[in-house]
């Protein structure tokens, strides 16, 4: 594992304890967005627009991400 350097400052959501993905949802009310940053491969999902695929994407994105992220290869003790 490479370790960066780089101190990740994402607003996170103290009591939601993550589970297999480490990521952080941005929900944009005012402007009807939403956008997912993976803190594990720095992928950002997004940003979507729209009632719709706000609430679709908001729904999916802790399942699809997973199935495409870089940064999930989890190493098998
Ligand atoms: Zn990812």
């Amino acid at each position: 594992m490479t370790l960066a350097h780089s101190t990740a400052t994402a607003g996170g959501n103290p009591g939601r304890p993550a589970r297999a993905v480490i990521g952080a949802l941005f929900i944009d009310m005012q402007n009807v967005r939403a956008k997912y940053e993976c803190l594990r491969c720095r992928t950002v999902e997004g940003p979507v627009y729209g009632t719709d695929a706000v609430t679709a994407f908001v729904a999916d994105i802790r399942t699809t991400h997973p199935t495409r992220c870089t940064g999930l290869q989890e190493p098998r003790p």
